[in-house]
């Protein structure tokens, strides 16, 4: 019988080693390995117990004396005492604890019963290496290293051990450790649905991760509803995969980084717009809700960096030019994704954009501040330069062009960068033969230079 032990542990042993090896679910073999553990401890005593009652029988009387004296003990009309009763005369502690333990009226069972069970929970507690009393709570300890969504698995592999314990101690199923431990497994699976949560299940399978989720949202977890959790964590996994981040703490600063960088070319408004715009895409495809996508955090990550940032003071000159920026980019707005010259290029943007340009140029206040600081000068490069970044990156036009069409609206315009016949920027430059357009075949000719019109 021992044997069946020892094949559990190396068995177990063994396919625990392969199975944390290959990153596997290891509770089946950990469970085998601690149950054969048990079973070769329970060998161990069974023999010698055999050895002791083999030698107590060498020594005593033969039993069938104790028959022959028998039928003078039942002429008195004493009523014999049950098994229970005699354990409880003799060990009063200890069937208190097992009756509290077991929760069962003891006096009810058969010898055989009463027997068995106490002999059942005195070798469980002894391989667990704990009291009687505290025999459950050791044992659920130990199993709650497992998530509780594995307990119908531990139950099953528990009824299979069953039949092994049955045949090692000749006992009823009902006396086994295993019908215990199913027992306790059955009231954990009825009691702790809150440690069944998707989070605390996904928690202990991905420590890090959890840490720097937690970390990085300042979220309670805990008292999400599951479909939050699991968006949250689909969200923050795309995009720890897309930019190849293995740490989940690195997702924020490669976030901040980027609209740092971002803002010093860009200005912080348009940085913050092409952020939000590659996040909320990211969120579309990966279909969250914008309550738990990692657009929602990096807003306030960027909140937070610009707030620590924000003592940063800028001469006049930068002050301006971001002003300025910032100016032109809300006027943008929402039309930032837009091809705004697709059907023209005379685009009611465009048209805008040249507006505002021109209410700074003209700006009879501005210019006087400027002039008295001696950087009118300045100011106008500045002005013109940032309109025509904005022009190239969202109307695909040079500044140029959209001046002239602001100034003329009437006359059409012939540049060197578009067809004037179809709008086409596919266009062929030629020093020696003028201008040609790839699309439509025009051909034409255009002045170098810029004629600002300012
Ligand atoms: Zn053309």
């Amino acid at each position: 019988m021992k044997t069946f032990g020892w094949i559990c542990i190396v068995l177990g042993g063994l396919s625990f080693i392969g199975a944390a090896s290959a990153g596997h679910s290891v509770f089946g073999p950990v469970f085998w390995l601690a149950l054969g553990i048990a079973l070769v401890y329970f060998g161990n005593q069974k023999e010698e117990e055999k050895k002791k009652n083999e030698a107590a029988s060498t020594l005593k009387p033969k039993p069938a004396s104790i028959i022959v004296n028998k039928p003078v003990q039942a002429t008195e009309p004493i009523k014999q005492k049950t098994y229970w009763e005699d354990f409880t005369n003799s060990n009063p502690s200890k069937a208190r604890e097992i009756k509290e333990l077991l929760r069962i009226d003891m006096s009810k069972l058969s010898n055989r019963d009463a027997r068995e069970k106490i002999q059942m929970l005195e070798r469980f507690s002894k391989s667990l290496g704990c009291s009687i009393p505290q025999t459950k709570a050791t044992y659920l300890k130990e199993m709650e290293q497992y998530p509780a969504r594995l307990i119908p698995q531990m139950i099953e592999t528990t009824k299979r051990e069953m039949a092994n314990e049955v045949n090692m101690f000749h006992i009823l199923e009902g006396n086994t450790c295993s019908t215990l431990m199913i027992e306790w497994l059955k009231e954990r699976q009825q009691n702790a649905p809150k440690d069944e949560s998707y989070w605390q299940v996904w928690k202990n399978e991905n420590p890090e991760k959890a840490k720097a989720l937690e970390a990085l949202t300042d979220r309670d977890f805990d008292e999400m509803t599951t479909m939050d959790v699991k968006q949250t964590i689909k969200a923050f996994s795309s995009i720890a995969e897309k930019h190849n981040l293995e740490d989940w703490m690195d997702i924020k600063d490669y976030y901040v980084a980027s609209y740092a960088s971002f803002s010093e070319n860009l200005g912080e408004e348009e940085a913050m717009r092409a952020i939000s715009s590659i996040l909320l895409e990211e969120n579309n495809r990966v279909n969250v809700s914008m309550f738990n996508s990692v657009y929602n955090y990096a807003k306030q990550w960027i909140q937070e960096y610009k707030e620590n940032n924000a003592d940063r003071s800028l001469n006049p000159e930068d002050k301006f030019r971001k002003e300025y920026r910032e100016k032109l980019l809300n006027k943008i707005g929402n039309n930032a994704n837009i091809p705004l010259f697709c059907i023209g290029y005379d685009s009611p943007i465009a048209h805008e954009l040249m507006y505002i340009m021109y209410q700074h140029l003209r700006n009879g206040e501005l210019k006087a501040e400027a002039e008295k600081q001696g950087l009118w000068n300045t100011y106008m490069q500045i002005i013109v330069d940032e309109t025509e970044k904005v022009t190239k990156k969202y109307c695909h036009v040079p500044l140029q062009e959209c001046i002239e069409y602001y100034n003329f609206p009437d006359k059409p315009v012939v540049t060197r960068y578009r067809c004037p016949s179809c709008g086409s920027t596919n266009i062929m430059d030629d020093p020696d033969y003028g201008l040609e357009c790839n699309e439509c075949g025009r051909t034409w000719n255009a002045p170098y230079g810029k004629r600002l019109y300012l």
